[in-house]
């Protein structure tokens, strides 16, 4: 059952709360919070799928 921990994205940290995922060219991405989020989109934008 622990295999279904995912990790951060950006910071590593273990993803406790879903609802913070981004489709990217490289595929599902989760994040922890919505502050990696923001992070996130404002590094890979040209990644991001929506
Ligand atoms: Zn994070």
């Amino acid at each position: 059952m622990s295999e279904n921990i995912r990790k951060c994205a950006l910071c590593g940290l273990a993803v406790e709360i879903e609802g913070f995922n981004v489709q990217t060219t490289e595929g599902l991405k989760h994040f922890c919070c919505a502050g990696c989020v923001s992070v996130y989109r404002l590094l890979n934008g040209d990644k991001i799928k929506e």
